[in-house]
């Protein structure tokens, strides 16, 4: 789970962590009134999405000026016009894609006086099992670019979970920043607060970019992206009281009220797989094929017919998906439960696309009997690679 800048902000000062005062606003009316509420006299207003890349983003509606979603305003009045710009448009940026994002929230902070921009964040590294920290010079621009083009100024490095966070650590990025005096007590101290703060409130990403030393040399976070662990989030109600939905995937909401595991994607076929790990290899065999999957879907083992409708219609209501293949490897799940709730959906949303259906294991005789009695258009395939040339296919000759 996502959350905005400004609710991250709140967490990281909650840990002690330092970040500018600011005022979250909801209606450009109250923009005055939350500037009035800072030092000035610089403030900066700030679009508030699930996205990041803001600053150098631009809006769709000519009314909201060609400038980005992080604006400075140099008066109260300036952050006013500012705020009724933003509010209710669209913002595109890197990460949103050509829709871009209606911004609904704004921040008003504190302009801070930059001397750096650096990069640091904390997330968890699989292949360690740990949790590690990512910390360059480069700051306030695209790590993924620093990645590519100067790799060595990245420095990255895993705490150890039985010692914790050690003041070695804090010195380690104090060095990796070049910073000396103060300013790397200053870094050994938000290494700590950041760190506790990703554990306690079990993040699964924690980035600020940039991480600033100010012209009166204070460490500052001054843009704050935080990802929540979904399976830890029954131990942290207050956590999930930040939940905007306006921010997500329709489809994906509509999966989590039948806990579907779903992740919709870019590509064109819609895929009804049970289990992970032969979603996973349904998407890798789909784009072997030369085509690209529209989602990610475990029905997951013991679905029921109703469980199973719901996914097939979250599928067909994507305008992307071109054609859908279910393939379902019947262990817990049973394959007559699947062809019930297939044709279910079918016959209330209709079908429009090219339908391949794989089945295999527990009573996957009554399950192919359900659907060839059902007079559905379903191209029956026999085994994975089959079924996958088989939509490939389907969806080339209906395009
Ligand atoms: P995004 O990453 O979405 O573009 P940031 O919060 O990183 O948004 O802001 C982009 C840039 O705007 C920062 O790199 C920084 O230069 C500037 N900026 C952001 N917040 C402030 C602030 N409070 N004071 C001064 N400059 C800021
Ligand atoms: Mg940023």
């Amino acid at each position: 789970m996502n959350i905005h800048e400004y609710q991250a902000k709140a967490i990281l000062r909650e840990f002690g962590a330092p970040v500018a005062v600011g005022v979250p606003v909801l209606k450009a009316e109250e923009a005055a009134a939350a500037a009035k509420q800072l030092p000035g006299p610089v403030y900066v207003v700030k679009a508030q999405i699930h996205a990041g890349g803001r600053g150098k983003g631009h809006f769709k509606e000519a009314a909201a000026g060609e400038k980005g979603g992080v604006r400075i305003a140099k008066s109260i009045e300036e952050a006013e016009t500012f705020a009724k710009q933003m509010l209710g448009n669209t913002l595109v940026t890197v990460q949103t894609g050509e829709a871009g994002k209606q911004v609904n929230r704004l921040y008003i902070e504190d302009g801070a006086a930059i001397d750096k921009e650096f990069y640091l964040s904390l997330l968890i590294d699989r292949a360690t099992s740990r949790v590690s920290f990512v910390v360059s010079t480069e700051g306030g621009m695209s790590i993924e670019d620093v990645a590519h083009e100067t790799p060595e100024k990245i420095v990255t490095f895993a705490v150890d979970p039985a010692t914790g966070i050690m003041p070695h650590h804090g010195r380690h990025v104090a060095d990796a920043l070049k910073l000396t005096g103060d300013l790397a007590k200053q870094a050994g101290k938000l290494t700590e607060q950041l760190y506790t703060a990703f554990v306690e409130k079990d993040m699964e990403l924690l980035e600020i970019n940039p991480l600033i030393v100010t012209k009166d040399g204070k460490l500052r976070c001054l843009d704050a992206k935080c990802a929540f662990d979904d399976n830890a989030l029954y131990r942290h109600p207050e956590v999930v009281a930040l939940r905007d939905i306006t921010e997500e995937d329709e489809k994906e909401i509509e999966a989590s009220k039948y806990e579907l595991a779903y992740i919709a994607l870019d590509g064109d076929i819609g895929c009804m797989v049970n289990g992970a790990g032969l979603a996973m290899a349904t998407m890798d065999i789909i784009k072997l094929y030369g085509a690209f999957p529209a989602n990610f879907l475990d029905v997951g083992g013991g679905a029921s017919k109703e469980k199973v409708t719901a996914a097939f219609k979250i599928i067909t209501a994507d305008p992307k998906v071109k054609g859908i293949l279910v393939n379902i490897f019947g262990g817990i799940m049973k394959c007559d439960v699947i062809a019930e709730g297939v044709i279910a959906a079918v016959k209330e949303v209709g079908l429009q696309v090219p339908l391949v259906v794989r089945l295999e294991g527990t009573n996957v005789d009554l399950g192919k009997k359900i659907i060839d009695g059902s007079g559905l258009n379903v191209i029956a395939a026999e085994n994975l690679d089959d079924a996958a040339q088989k939509i490939v296919a389907a969806v080339k000759v209906a395009a």
